[in-house]
């Protein structure tokens, strides 16, 4: 079974769909109780029902794949070697991605005369709600330190459990180096986890052959029946500057990187991993897709297993370019609702502090927000301006998410292309 181009194109039809059934039904929301009923019991159930099922091969796929990269590089130097060079990228374009939304937001202005957004009610509750007791209040308390300690779990089952990707990660690495150390006695180790891999790589194609597109229809006409185009229109100069940020990154610096380090199409590059986008878009979660943006690298763009299955899953923890790009638009956006001027100083510190908060940071729906509140807060503004956006911030989640995952893959060929070339191999045709 392979991901073809039937399945994007099934994708990208359910996806406009979706985009289009909600728009309609959307400013009936409120008033029409038949459109809350279709919304909660078919769009959602059929959104939720996917996320689910790929939500539930997540844990086992990074950690089979992590073990396996690592054993199949054979040399744990080897992987270091990479490793660096990953976090490396990862942290340039990350902070690229930041300095562009800045740039766009301040050439673009969206805050300018909307000052009173600041005095909204939904300023207020979301003090309320988030900041005084809420999850984004407890994100604000854990310090920098608590997030190095965090690296490592304690148990394994809870960091499982929980889902908490670096802590998976870490102990993956662990397995991995220990089964090369003891290479003599753990062949069959070795068989056992290529199988595991082969089953839940079986899986997960079922699940996008059969549900994926039907479930992306499912999410997207949820996402856009309950956030409405009312509130669109009023943060408009906000959502444009978002989206041409993100457009700029992914066709300027991606492009970029993938013809000029990877020496490859960017067009080819964008229709091999056209799948993994479609479900980026859907779902807005770097988690779930892992998955299938490891079966889109690894077959259609041709990126070896043992780099792929290192440098995504990590990517899709620590690497946010989309998010950083909302984080970096949003700070302009309320300093300007505040009529404040950022200093380049302030600016520097939301580059610095938006790249590291990016690390440490699960990749799932609207955590962007949470760490929205550390950038704004270490500029001394207030985070609860939050509330403002975070009616339209589903909207926009699906599109960074697109963003956050397309770098994962970009890094990634770069990566692998740059190795196929130390070891004079060709390379694939383009
Ligand atoms: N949803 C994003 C992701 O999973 C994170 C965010 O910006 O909220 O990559």
């Amino acid at each position: 079974m392979k991901i073809g181009n039937k399945l994007t194109i099934q994708i990208v039809v359910a996806l406009i769909l979706g985009i289009i059934i909600g728009s309609i039904l959307s400013p009936m929301y409120d008033s029409q109780q038949w459109v809350q009923w279709v919304d909660q019991y078919i769009f959602n159930i059929l959104g939720q029902l996917f996320l689910n099922m790929i939500f539930m091969m997540v844990v086992p796929i990074v950690f089979i794949s992590i073990v396996l990269g690592v054993v199949s590089v054979g040399d744990p130097k080897l992987l270091g070697g990479y490793g660096l060079k990953t976090l490396l990228f990862y942290l340039a374009t990350t902070a690229i991605a930041i300095t562009i939304a800045m740039v766009v937001a301040n050439i673009l202005d969206p805050g300018e005369g909307q000052s009173a957004l600041l005095g909204s009610d939904e300023v207020a509750e979301y003090r309320e709600t988030e900041l005084e007791g809420g999850s984004t209040g407890e994100a604000l308390q854990q310090g920098f330190d608590q997030t190095v300690i965090n690296l490592i779990p304690t148990n394994v089952v809870e960091a499982m459990g929980t889902q908490n990707m670096l802590q998976i990660i870490a102990f993956a690495i662990f397995i991995g180096i220990a089964i090369i150390a003891k290479k003599d006695k753990t062949a069959g180790l070795v068989k056992l986890f290529e199988e595991a891999n082969e089953v839940v790589m079986w899986i997960v194609l079922a699940i996008m052959k059969y549900f994926a597109a039907i479930g992306a229809f499912g999410l997207v006409a949820t996402a856009f029946v309950q956030a409405g185009f009312g509130a669109i229109q009023q943060l408009g100069m906000y959502f444009i500057c978002v989206l041409l940020a993100l457009f700029i990154h992914m066709f300027l610096v991606y492009g970029a990187a993938v013809k000029f380090l990877a020496k490859k199409s960017f067009i080819w590059f964008i229709k091999g991993f056209a799948p993994a986008m479609g479900v980026a878009f859907s779902t807005s979660s770097s988690s779930a897709v892992l998955p299938i943006s490891l079966k889109s690298a690894q077959e259609n763009l041709k990126i070896r297993k043992s780099i792929s299955s290192f440098v995504q899953p990590l990517g899709a923890t620590i690497n946010m370019d989309g998010t950083a790009i909302m984080q970096g638009v949003a700070t302009v956006f309320i300093a300007q609702l505040s009529g404040i001027d950022l200093t380049i100083m302030q600016m520097v510190t939301v580059v610095l502090i938006a790249t590291i908060a990016s690390i440490g940071t699960a990749g799932v729906p609207g955590v962007g927000l949470v760490m929205l509140a550390m950038v704004l807060t270490a500029i001394g503004l207030d985070p609860a301006a939050i509330g403002i956006i975070i009616g339209i911030d589903r909207l926009l989640d699906m599109t960074r998410t697109m963003v956050n995952v397309t770098g994962d893959a970009a890094i990634s060929l770069i990566i692998n292309e740059q190795e196929n070339r130390k070891e004079g191999k060709t390379g694939q045709e383009t």
